[in-house]
């Protein structure tokens, strides 16, 4: 994984920094963390719609079964009422025609109403247009119902003239208790009815539909008349209708489409009614559901995001600073920087101590090398080499400064006097004795054996000669280790005077002294300039 993104980052020249590693992993954590908030958000919008859906569905289908219920009853009361007014007078035509015509006209529940003898004679029939009376009951169902004898109401049937209809049915008995015939209400399915006087004012505008089933699952009313009299028992609720059972349940209807679907049982006339709604329409909301709670969690993520980037940053700082400090140099002044750098937790810490030591170390380590490299190991005063390096420099830079060069008289004889060990610590100590006697940018070298040069930037030749004096006079007054003062014989010279080039400069303060060496020694000579 992370080869690839260094792979990819190459590719694209993008320098991977821990602060973009964490800025990206926050971004990352807080899209992912953002998308299954509003992936369950949506979920359980969608569940809630779907059960809302499904609770007002089934409360809406139990209230019209019950309706289609006291309908039902209140129809076969009509019918028991007209019955008892009928009984022994069948052969009152007046009456029982005009009985048949209240009651169709009145309840605006049955399209039909006739009355009937135990022969199934219709002897009274309304409307008196559909020509009902004096025809004979033919219908399986109708002569089911002479054989009944008891209120009843049938199944969907076909009647001769080939409509479908469902009829209620009110057995009438003389008061012998004989067997005199019947009075039926007939509802005709394909046409306007009762059921579109109850269910088709609750018909709502967003796809969502009512229709009753009868016990065998055939369709008895539906607001799409081309669907009376299909056989839909297979359909799942249905299916449930069929076994007695309410309630409320997602079924895929006949033209594929998901419903939700609330259904109630009809126990009087063992009837459905089932109300539904497209499940698509019902959970249509949704998305505007999550989007609108997204757009209310935007400033409070913005703001989560600018936090953590902020976070980030003062996480990844003292990293920063301490690579920024190892990438640059090992410098004193960075190790400054380094003990500066506010490493304020645990791992920034342990990396910014670990670098202080080794710079320490490094340091140190690069101090020796320095020192065993520039100077004369017995003297401490700079070496030859480091000399000519000098000089190069500030003649480069065309520094004016002056030379002096010295040499210890008759050193030959401390040594053999006092032994060579005795010779190194007078030499150490006219080392000594020369620094603490010129400045701290003068340069003291060890050019010989007991042969010295001091190098003293912006210092006139005469300066210079008042240097070497102020030397040679303290020297032969100070007692050195061996026990008695020592002398010095020195030339002097001057850069760019005495001579512009540092070859001929030395060989002229050389000479002096050796001027200075014959003259007795014990002096100083200043160079004469190179003609
Ligand atoms: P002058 O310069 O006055 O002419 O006499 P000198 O005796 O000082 O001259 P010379 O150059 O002949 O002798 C220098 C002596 O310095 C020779 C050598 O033994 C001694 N010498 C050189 N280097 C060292 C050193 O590192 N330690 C010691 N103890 N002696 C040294
Ligand atoms: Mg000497
Ligand atoms: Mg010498």
């Amino acid at each position: 994984m992370g080869a690839l993104i260094l792979k990819l980052s190459n590719k694209l020249h993008l320098k991977i920094t821990l602060k973009s590693l964490i800025v990206a992993v926050i971004v990352l954590a807080f899209m992912l963390s953002i998308a299954s908030s509003l992936y369950s958000s949506y979920q359980g919008n969608i569940k809630l719609l779907k059960e809302q859906s499904l609770e007002t569905n089934r409360v809406y289908a139990e209230k019209l079964a019950q309706m289609v219920s006291i309908y039902l009853d209140d129809a076969l009361k009509v019918l028991e009422f007209s019955a008892a007014e009928v009984e022994d007078h069948l052969d009152d035509e007046e009456l029982i025609m005009n009985v048949v015509n209240r009651v169709q006209e009145q309840e605006e529940t049955f399209n039909s109403v006739v009355i009937a003898n135990s022969e199934g004679l219709m002897i009274a029939g309304a409307p008196e247009e559909f020509g009902l009376k004096g025809n004979f009951i033919k219908s399986t169902e109708g002569l089911q119902l002479i054989k009944n004898q008891k209120p009843s109401i049938t199944m969907p049937y076909k009647t001769s003239t080939d409509r479908v209809v469902i009829t209620l049915s009110y057995p009438l008995f003389s008061k012998d208790g004989s067997y005199e015939g019947l009075i039926n209400g007939t509802v005709y399915l394909n046409e306007s009815n009762f059921f579109e006087t109850i269910l088709g004012d609750h018909y709502y505008q967003n796809g969502s539909y009512v229709y009753v089933v009868d016990s065998d699952g055939i369709v008895i009313y539906h607001q799409n008349e081309e669907l009376i009299g299909d056989d839909i028992s297979d359909n799942e609720v249905v299916k449930k209708i069929m076994e007695g059972k309410s309630g409320a349940q997602q079924v895929t209807n006949s033209f594929g489409v998901d419903m939700l679907a609330g259904y109630s049982f009809v126990d009087l006339s063992k009837w459905g009614v089932v109300a539904q709604t497209p499940k698509a329409v019902a959970i249509d909301s949704v998305g505007k559901i999550v989007m609108n709670s997204f757009i209310i969690q935007l400033p409070l993520i913005i703001l989560s995001i600018i936090i953590a980037i902020f976070a980030a940053n003062r996480i990844v700082r003292p990293l920063e600073k301490l690579a920024a400090i190892t990438v640059v140099s090992v410098e004193e002044s960075e190790m400054r920087k380094l003990k500066e750098t506010n490493a304020w937790y645990y791992e920034a810490l342990q990396i910014k101590t670990a670098l202080i030591h080794s710079f320490a170390f490094l340091h140190s380590q690069v101090n020796l090398f320095m020192d065993k490299s520039t100077t004369d190991p017995l003297t401490g005063a700079m070496n030859r080499r480091t000399l000519d390096e000098i000089l190069q420099q500030w003649t480069s830079k065309e520094i004016k400064f002056s030379v002096i060069m010295l040499d210890l008289d008759r050193f030959k004889r401390i040594n053999d006097t006092y032994g060579h060990a005795m010779g190194d610590e007078v030499l150490k100590f006219f080392v000594k004795m020369m620094k603490e006697g010129t400045r701290e940018v003068d340069i003291c070298c060890r050019y010989g054996g007991e042969e010295f040069v001091l190098l003293l930037p912006e210092t006139s030749i005469e300066e210079a000669f008042e240097i070497a004096e102020s030397l040679r006079k303290t020297l032969e007054k100070t007692e050195s280790p061996c026990g008695r003062p020592v002398t010095l014989s020195a030339g002097v010279a001057s850069f760019p005077d005495t001579a512009s080039r540092t070859s001929d400069l030395l060989d002229l303060a050389d000479q002096a002294l050796y001027d200075a060496k014959n003259s007795g020694r014990n002096r100083v000579s200043i160079a004469s300039s190179k003609s």
